[in-house]
């Protein structure tokens, strides 16, 4: 009806067909993301599979007493096992949770940031404007490139400081004459440390994982490791390296955390059951040490040989007058709020040309990138149940040729 009306209005009845196709292609739908970026925040970042039958769930009703619960009791108390906390609450995402904790923690007081943190994550969301909005003092202490914790500690003493910030930085790399400060020397002063460390590693060790850690994670602040550290709070992201549900996660000193819930904002950025289900099933992944049940894992814990050999499966079944199709070493990345210079050894089906717009109009689109002129669909982003629909994407391309 709405291309129809549209086509009417353009004067274009004929291109009823394309406004209607232009009209589905607004929808949500699933796609194969061979950009090699596992975290792809225009992808809804981590892989997510939720079922979800239509019933009544016990949200906030306590099945003992038969009163009145908290949706978060469940949730909370999972995750807070998984990093170590004392307590945690969930919001919609690490933003919203950052604001809760700046809101009910420190408004009209001060809160000390490293001005080598005062970062924009992206979309607009900048520390100096979340403070504002907030009500709590920014107090920004040291330079870009140097800030000690003697910078700190005058900071404290000048100040009426409610709390110390520690901002992860995410999407930059500040290199050369630098020095910052870690949460552990910052827990040395008398004031409470807050550590928004985004990306949501929940510990370093990754004792869901059958082997040790993976080397691109070794600069990553984990929650666990950030909280024993002298962190009171941690905030992260649901929907990073933690692998779940788009929501934001603060943990750690059980007082704080309380304090944030009785907030009135915690109710206008409280997620609902879905996100809440989804949660709960990667917080028990965790506490199970399984992290083959978590997508995102699977994917970048995959070894680089089972890649090369599904790129050769994926070559092999290509028509044989496909001369144009190579496989090659690259670099993945996670994404995700991760260290921008953090890569992962990957493979990659490389094809002569870029067909981007080609495999991205296709009724799964498959979303790929350029390289030197040439397309490159990484494997490591893409879950092997998916290579059908690369294999078919990807001969449908020679075909037209
Ligand atoms: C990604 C990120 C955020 C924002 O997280 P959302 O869940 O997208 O709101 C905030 N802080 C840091 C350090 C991040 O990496």
């Amino acid at each position: 009806m709405r291309a129809a009306r549209e086509a009417i209005a353009a004067g274009e009845a004929e291109q009823v067909d394309q406004i209607a196709r232009r009209i589905g292609r607004e929808l949500l739908t699933p796609v194969v993301n061979a950009t090699g970026v596992l975290l792809h925040t225009n992808l809804g970042r981590a892989p997510l599979s939720h079922v979800s039958v239509a019933t009544a769930q016990n949200l906030e009703l306590d099945l003992e007493t038969g009163k009145r619960g908290s949706r978060q009791t469940g949730v909370g108390s999972l995750l807070a096992a998984a990093c170590g906390a004392e307590a945690a609450l969930v919001v919609n995402n690490c933003s919203a949770g950052l604001l809760l904790v700046l809101s009910a923690l420190a408004a009209g007081r001060g809160v000390a940031v490293s001005r080598g943190e005062l970062v924009e994550i992206g979309g607009g969301f900048r520390v100096p404007d979340v403070m504002a909005q907030s009500g709590a003092d920014l107090v920004e202490v040291g330079t870009t490139n140097r800030t000690r914790l003697a910078d700190f500690a005058r900071a404290a003493s000048d100040h009426d400081l409610a709390l110390t910030l520690h901002v992860h930085q995410s999407n930059y790399k500040i290199v050369g004459f630098t020095e910052a400060v870690s949460v552990a020397a910052l827990a040395t002063l008398d004031v409470p440390v807050v550590a928004d460390i985004g990306s949501g590693l929940l510990d370093a060790a990754c004792p869901w994982l059958d082997g040790p850690p993976p080397a691109w994670l070794a600069d990553e602040p984990a929650a666990k490791q950030t909280l024993a550290a002298g962190a009171s709070l941690v905030v992260f992201s649901g929907d990073k390296l933690l692998g779940g549900p788009q929501a934001g996660i603060i943990a750690g000193n059980a007082e704080m955390v309380r304090l944030c819930a009785a907030h009135p904002l915690a109710r206008a950025v409280r997620p609902g059951g879905l996100v809440m289900g989804a949660l709960q099933a990667t917080a028990l992944a965790y506490l199970q040490r399984d992290g083959d049940a978590i997508p995102f894992w699977r994917l970048a814990a995959a070894s680089v040989g089972s890649l090369r050999a599904r790129a050769e499966a994926i070559v092999a079944a290509l028509p044989a007058t496909v001369p144009v199709v190579s496989i090659v070493d690259t670099e993945a990345v996670p994404g995700g709020g991760t260290l921008p210079t953090v890569t992962i050894p990957s493979i990659g089906v490389r094809i002569t040309g870029d067909h981007l717009d080609a495999l991205r109009a296709r009724d799964f689109p498959v979303i790929g990138r350029v390289i030197d002129d040439h397309t490159m669909l990484d494997l490591r982003s893409v879950a092997p149940k998916q290579d059908d629909e690369l294999i078919a994407a990807v001969a449908a391309l020679v075909d037209r040729s």
